[in-house]
């Protein structure tokens, strides 16, 4: 994960909250909290909500004022979920972390915090005015404000899919990518279609005189899952199974009309 991201909490109230930040933080892969004037902190609440992400909040620094908190920091992100009186840029959490990206990838020791506000009432425009841009995550405008935690793990989950997009570790489309079996050839598939075919004609689903769509919107419902060449091999097995019941019945009915 990028390092030199500072999470900044503002007069956080609820101790609570902070070890559910600490958390949301180390599940991505973050470390550096700076709490601005806590209410109640370090808490026996904090370190349960923590959930063992009790070193964060042990390193965590403790400072009393946001401007001391962000002062070496090149990009400072405020997040919000109003509109404020005076518009300033305002992004949303991926947007964020494309820049906070473009600015790690050409130095990855520029330093940059993200800001969170009281629980009650948010940041003050003071405290606004003192960011470069301000973050605002698209909830519903009827219901927009998020738990700080919930804010907080947004916010982390976008920088780290931004960080493993950029290290080249995000396995994306997974199938066929990272598979333990190689994906079906072309021409096992038409293989396959082929056998498919043949098996419904003789079942009497597939009516040579009305075939409709049906070849098509099988091969597209296959193709579409990828196959590797096992899974293949079990639905030729299936039809297999299924052409020999066929014969075995219609020996059957053979032998009993004779
Ligand atoms: N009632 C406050 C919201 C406080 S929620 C207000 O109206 O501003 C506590 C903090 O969580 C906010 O200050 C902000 O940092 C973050 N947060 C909550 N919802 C958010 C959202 N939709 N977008 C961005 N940040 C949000």
């Amino acid at each position: 994960m990028y390092t030199e991201i500072k999470i900044v909490l503002v007069n956080t109230t609820h101790s609570g909250n902070i070890g559910a930040v600490a958390r949301a933080m180390k599940n991505m892969g973050m470390t550096d909290l700076v709490l601005v004037d806590p209410k109640s902190f370090p808490s026996e609440e904090a370190s349960v909500r923590a959930a063992g992400a009790d070193d964060v909040l042990s390193n965590a620094m403790r400072v009393s004022t946001l401007k001391e908190a962000i002062k070496d920091c090149e990009l400072v992100f405020a997040t919000s979920a109003r509109a404020r009186h005076i518009p300033w840029p305002i992004m949303d959490p991926r947007e964020m972390a494309a820049v906070v990206g473009e600015v790690k990838k050409a130095d990855s020791a520029k330093k940059v915090a993200i800001v969170f506000g009281r629980e009650d009432r948010g940041l003050t425009n003071d405290e606004l005015h003192l960011c470069q841009h301000h973050v605002c995550i698209p909830s519903v405008e009827a219901f927009s404000s998020l738990n700080i935690g919930s804010a907080v793990q947004v916010i982390a989950y976008e920088l780290r899919m931004g960080f493993l997009a950029q290290a080249g570790q995000l396995q994306c489309p997974q199938w066929g990518t990272k598979w333990d079996v190689p994906l079906a050839t072309q021409d096992q598939l038409d293989l396959l279609f082929a056998h498919f075919e043949q098996t419904v004609l003789k079942t009497g689903f597939l009516d040579p005189d009305k075939p409709r769509q049906l070849m098509t919107r099988i091969r597209r419902l296959i193709m579409r899952a990828l196959p590797d060449s096992i899974e293949v091999n079990i639905l030729r097995g299936i039809l297999t199974s299924v052409d020999k019941s066929i014969k075995l019945k219609s020996q059957l009915k053979k032998e009993v009309g004779e």
